[in-house]
């Protein structure tokens, strides 16, 4: 049984101020996570015009247990995909653009070349616009992660999402290896500022969070969001806690106590939500 959401987490949602930017992205033909996540920031984002975009279809071949987005055999690679994105980032006015992906294991470099050429795109049109890369582990392919970690973009990033103790909820995925990620993108440019994300309410303790942050910052992973899980319906995996907007900030302190030179922590809190501050506090 799906536990009843806290005061806190009872978000407004103002559908008149989101209609433009659904009408310009469905126009332009490019797919953006907030929409297929069902991301509760969505309409404080689109009325601020920020949105994420999902590259590679909308179809993802795993099945994660808490995520929404739909699995099975995705098609092949939109090759006007990149100039979408361009279009779409002219067209909001963006100066941050954050890209991510469903996973394609269908693909032997689990995508990269198609994040490549979105930077690319990107940046032909503005160099100045900063490119954050939220990616799958693109197979843990070492050419792949090469790939994407000196195309351009200024941040890369790979959601570890939940403590070791409960890495059940992330269909093949591993833990280790996910820090390996992580890790394989930092060496293979050091300047490349590297970003990360926990789920919250999945019955993790404050230790394991804690040892989960320390093994971020030992592989020099410096920038930083957690969120609450929340269960995108009743055949997902159940939120175990909603945990207090006062205790996200605890956890927020935290982490910026232990080095994180950015961090994102609350309730509401996504690995996308206001990505671009990171650029604005510097
Ligand atoms: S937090 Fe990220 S995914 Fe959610 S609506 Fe904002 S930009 Fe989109």
């Amino acid at each position: 049984m799906i536990k009843r959401k806290p005061k806190w987490l009872l978000k407004k949602v103002f559908f008149s101020q989101q209609k433009d930017v659904e009408i310009s992205l469905k126009d332009i033909g490019i797919h953006t996570v907030c929409q297929e996540a069902m991301c509760p920031n969505m309409s404080e984002c689109f009325s601020k015009k920020l949105a994420t975009f999902m590259i590679l279809g909308s179809i993802c071949t795993r099945a994660c247990t808490y995520c929404s987005v739909d699995t099975g055999k995705p098609s092949g690679i939109d090759e006007k995909e990149p100039q979408k994105v361009a279009d779409a980032v002219h067209s909001l006015g963006l100066r941050h653009v954050v890209i991510t992906s469903v996973t394609r294991d269908d693909l032997a470099d689990g995508g990269a070349e198609q994040f490549v050429r979105c930077v690319k795109a990107i940046k032909e049109m503005d160099e100045s616009i900063t490119v954050e890369l939220l990616v799958p582990d693109l197979r843990y392919n070492v050419e792949a992660l090469n790939a994407v970690a000196n195309c351009g973009a200024e941040i890369v990033g790979h959601n570890i999402e939940t403590v070791p103790r409960l890495y059940s909820v992330r269909k093949g995925a591993n833990y280790e290896l996910s820090l390996g990620v992580l890790e394989s993108l930092k060496a293979a440019n050091s300047k490349l500022k590297t970003k990360s994300a926990l789920m919250l309410g999945l019955g993790e303790s404050q230790e394991e969070i804690r040892e989960t942050l320390q093994d971020l910052l030992d592989i020099e992973c410096t920038l930083l969001t957690m969120g609450q899980y929340l269960a995108p319906s009743k055949v997902h995996t159940e939120v175990v806690e909603y945990i207090e907007p006062k205790k996200f900030e605890e956890y927020g302190q935290m982490a910026s106590d232990m080095g994180f030179e950015f961090v994102k922590s609350s309730p509401y809190t996504r690995s996308s939500y206001m990505a671009h501050e990171y650029f604005e506090e510097r």
